[in-house]
C-alpha cells in the first residue's frame, strides 16, 4: 500500500477528529500495533463473512498466533473457521517464492473448500518482500472463476483502527455494488407494511448477538440486506449499495463505508448500538426517523413498548441485587460509552471507563451520559487499572479478556466484553443476559473464600519451650 493511501484512510472526513481543529489520525509511530496490528484488525473485521476462505499470507505466527481469536458466530457455513495461510519460511523468501506459494494456496483452498471467494490478506513479511498480491488475486481470479479480494494490510502500516478501515476499504473496492439484491420472497411479504432494505455496518455477531434483535427487524418489514461483516455472505456484502437507510454500529471502525454509501448512493447513515434498552430502542427510532414512513415509526413505538416492559419485567430481581453496585469498566471505542448506557440501565453506577481507543464524538457521549465529571481512563496498564478499581470502591471490573487474569489473582469480580466471548449482550435479551452474568460475578460465593484467610493462617502456633 502506498503512504498516500494510508494517509488517506487515516483523514476520514467523517470522522469526529476531523470536526475540530485537529486533522486526521495520528500517523503510526513505532509500538502502535501494540493491542493489535494493521493485519489483526483488516482481518477481524472482514473474517465474521462466513462463506469466505481467509487466506494470511505470510509466516505461520501471524495466522497461527491469531486462529479463532473472536467470537464472533455463523449461522450457516463456517469456512471462516478455518485456519489458512501460506506459512512462508525462511527458504520462501531467500528464493522469493511467496507469490507461487499464494497462487498454490488460492488454488488448493478453491479446489477443496468450494469458498464463495477468497480473501488474502497480507502481512509484513511480503509486504517487504514487495509480493504483488493484487496481481495475483487477479489472475487466480481469471484463472478459477471465484472472487479473489486482496486485503493489503502490513502489520507495519499501522494500528488495528487503521486494519480496520483497510477492510472496509477493500470491501468498498472490490466487492460492494457487484450484485443486485434477490427479490423479497412472497412468504416474508407482511399485508399491508411497505418493506424497507437496511444495513448494518461494523456489528460483528459477538457471541451470536446479532440474533437477539435479528427477529426484531423482520418484525418491523425491515430486511437486513447486510449485517457487515457479523454472520454475513459475501453475497450480501456485494448488495449493500442498495440499502435506504445504514446504522454504523461499530462508530470508528467502518465509518468511511458508510460515508462512501452516502457519497455515491445517497443511502443516509447514523450511529447507534445495540447495548442497553435505551440504545436498542433508539437505533429502531433511528431507522424509522431516516426513512421517513410513519407507519413505520408507530410500529417501532408499539415495539418499544413491548420490548421494554418485557425486558423490565424480567430485570426486575436482578436490578434488585445489581441497584447501586459501581462498576469500572475498560473497554475502547464505542463500547466506552455504550456498556455506560447498559449498566446505567441496570441501576448501577459507573465509576470509571476507558476510552483507550474512542474518538471525540464518543468522549462527548460518555460525558452525556456520565456527567463532566466523568472519570475517562486512556492508559492501558493493568495494575494502574487495578489501582483504580480499589481507589474507587468499585464492584466489578467489565474489560477485555486480557485483563481476566490480573483482576482474578487481585481476587476482583470479572466481566469479559471483549470480542473474544461466546455470549451475546445485545438487545433486550442481551440485556437480561448482561444483567444475570453480572449478578453472578459480582455474588459469586467464591469471593468470600478467596478474600478470607485460609486455615492455617488463622490457627495460632504454640510457640516452641526452650
Ligand atoms: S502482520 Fe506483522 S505485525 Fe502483524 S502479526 Fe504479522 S508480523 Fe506481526
Amino acid at each position: 500500500m502506498k503512504p498516500q493511501d494510508i494517509a488517506a484512510l487515516l483523514n476520514e472526513p467523517a470522522c469526529a477528529h476531523n470536526k475540530k481543529a485537529k486533522s486526521g489520525c495520528a500517523k503510526p509511530a513505532p509500538g502502535a500495533t501494540q493491542g493489535g496490528c494493521c493485519f489483526d484488525g483488516a482481518r477481524n473485521a472482514l473474517l465474521p463473512i462466513a462463506d469466505v476462505a481467509h487466506i494470511v499470507h505470510g509466516p505461520i505466527g501471524c495466522a497461527g498466533s491469531s486462529w479463532d481469536n473472536r467470537g464472533t458466530r455463523s449461522s450457516g457455513p463456517d469456512t471462516y473457521r478455518i485456519g489458512m495461510t501460506t506459512d512462508l519460511t525462511d527458504m520462501d523468501v531467500i528464493m522469493g517464492r511467496g507469490e507461487k506459494r499464494l497462487y498454490q494456496s488460492i488454488k488448493q483452498t478453491i479446489e477443496t473448500h468450494k469458498p464463495a471467494a477468497v480473501f488474502v490478506y497480507n502481512t509484513c513479511v511480503p509486504a517487504l518482500q514487495g509480493d504483488d498480491i493484487e496481481a495475483v488475486a487477479k489472475h487466480a481470479q481469471e484463472k478459477f472463476g471465484v472472487p479473489v479480494i486482496p486485503v493489503d494490510c502490513a502489520g507495519f502500516y499501522g494500528n488495528k483502527n487503521l486494519g480496520n478501515r483497510v477492510a472496509g476499504d477493500a470491501a468498498y473496492k472490490y466487492i460492494i455494488g457487484t450484485r443486485e439484491p434477490d427479490p423479497v420472497a412472497p412468504a416474508l411479504e407482511i399485508p399491508g407494511v411497505v418493506r424497507h432494505d437496511v444495513n448494518l455496518v461494523g456489528e460483528w455477531n459477538v457471541g451470536g448477538e446479532f440474533w437477539n434483535v435479528a427477529p426484531l427487524f423482520d418484525e418491523l418489514g425491515l430486511r437486513v440486506l447486510c449485517s457487515f461483516s457479523g454472520d454475513s455472505r459475501f453475497a450480501e456484502v456485494q448488495t449493500m449499495h442498495r440499502a435506504q437507510a445504514n446504522m454504523v454500529v461499530c462508530s470508528k471502525a467502518m465509518l468511511a463505508v458508510a460515508r462512501k454509501l452516502e457519497d455515491d448512493y445517497k443511502i443516509p447513515w447514523f450511529e447507534g448500538s445495540f447495548y442497553g434498552a435505551r440504545d436498542t430502542s433508539e437505533a429502531f427510532r433511528g431507522f424509522a426517523r431516516l426513512l421517513n414512513d410513519p407507519d413505520l415509526s408507530a410500529r417501532v413505538e408499539k415495539l418499544v413498548a413491548r420490548e421494554e416492559a418485557r425486558v423490565e419485567a424480567a430485570l426486575a430481581p436482578l436490578r434488585e441485587k445489581l441497584r447501586g453496585k459501581r462498576v469500572l469498566i475498560f473497554t475502547g471505542g464505542y463500547k466506552s460509552w455504550s456498556v455506560v448506557s447498559a449498566m446505567q440501565d441496570l441501576g448501577m453506577i459507573v465509576v470509571a471507563t476507558g476510552t483507550e481507543k474512542s474518538t471525540e464524538e464518543d468522549k462527548a457521549r460518555i460525558v452525556e451520559l456520565m456527567g463532566p465529571e466523568a472519570r475517562m481512563i486512556s492508559d492501558n496498564d493493568q495494575l494502574a487499572l487495578i489501582d483504580v478499581f480499589h481507589e474507587t470502591n468499585a464492584d466489578i471490573l467489565i474489560a477485555g479478556d486480557r485483563y481476566i487474569y490480573p483482576t482474578l489473582k487481585s481476587r476482583i469480580p470479572f466481566l469479559d466484553i471483549d470480542h473474544v466471548r461466546r455470549i451475546g449482550y445485545a438487545g433486550y435479551d442481551g440485556l437480561i443476559e448482561l444483567a444475570k452474568n453480572l449478578d453472578q460475578a459480582v455474588h459469586s460465593p467464591v469471593w468470600a473464600q478467596v478474600r478470607s484467610k485460609p486455615a492455617w493462617a488463622k490457627r495460632a502456633r504454640p510457640r516452641a519451650v526452650a
